[in-house]
């Protein structure tokens, strides 16, 4: 059966002598793993499909373990991302964290549309919005795997005063009195609480970063990061150089 699927690549694998398998999230059927053969001897062009997020239109053969190429369109290239190692560090990060939390051929076109929008943005952005945007992927996503952190009350007691803390295994704010019998205490400033609200709630395409702090998005990055290692239980290899350069 031949189908037609319009994706990106999350990741891209050697496979025998000329061939790749493109770890592609589409619109119609999720993560799907693409066996592209010769993908390794082919000029450019043929070979901009087979490159990381890039955005292709495939007609592929629906075989027993993969989705077989065999014509494609590109449609996108983010070819800006490669300019600044900053854009760089971000675009495979998010990649690499929807390659974890989807699972082969698990649908989600909202997480699809998530990572687009979140690339286009990054590309074209200033270096502080990168930092804004990726902070908004990861509040967004930890919010389409089931995983929203509780921000207006404490997730222990459900006291709507001194939520000065965040636990990341409970999944959202603590009250002083909480953290103090539960002993766990990880620092969370009203402002930064303020911003979380924001990226959890805010509409896609009514975002606006400008008044937010980059000290605080630096931090909600992380604390954000640990959230989602936490859900996927996976170490992202990307997070290392990611930090290195914010
Ligand atoms: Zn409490």
């Amino acid at each position: 059966m031949l189908k037609t699927i319009t994706g990106i690549v999350l990741k891209t694998d050697e496979y025998g002598e000329s061939d790749k398998i493109l770890t592609v999230f589409s619109k119609e059927d999720g993560k799907i793993p693409v066996l592209y053969k010769r993908a390794k001897i082919l000029k450019k062009g043929g070979g901009a499909v087979s490159q990381l997020f890039s955005v292709s239109e495939y007609a592929c053969f629906v075989g027993k373990n993969f989705y077989i190429h065999n014509q494609s369109m590109l449609l996108k290239s983010f070819a800006g991302l490669q300019k600044s190692l900053k854009k760089l560090a971000a675009a495979s990060y998010l990649a690499q964290l929807l390659n974890f939390a989807y699972e082969n051929y698990q649908k989600d076109e909202r997480a699809y549309m998530l990572l687009l929008y979140c690339l286009n943005k990054i590309e074209k952005s200033t270096e502080k919005e990168v930092t804004a945007y990726i902070a908004l992927f990861q509040m967004k996503l930890l919010a389409l795997i089931g995983y929203s952190p509780m921000l207006n009350a404490c997730v222990l007691c459900g006291s709507d005063s001194d939520l000065g803390s965040f636990d990341v295994e409970q999944g959202g704010v603590m009250c002083e009195q909480c953290s103090r019998t539960m002993q766990k205490y990880r620092h969370i400033s009203e402002a930064e609480r303020k911003i979380l609200n924001l990226l959890l709630n805010i509409v896609l395409k009514q975002e606006d970063f400008t008044n937010i702090d980059s000290n605080h998005l630096l931090n909600l990055v992380e604390l954000l990061h640990c959230c989602l290692t936490d859900k996927l239980e996976k170490q992202l290899s990307t997070y290392d150089f990611l930090i290195a350069v914010l």
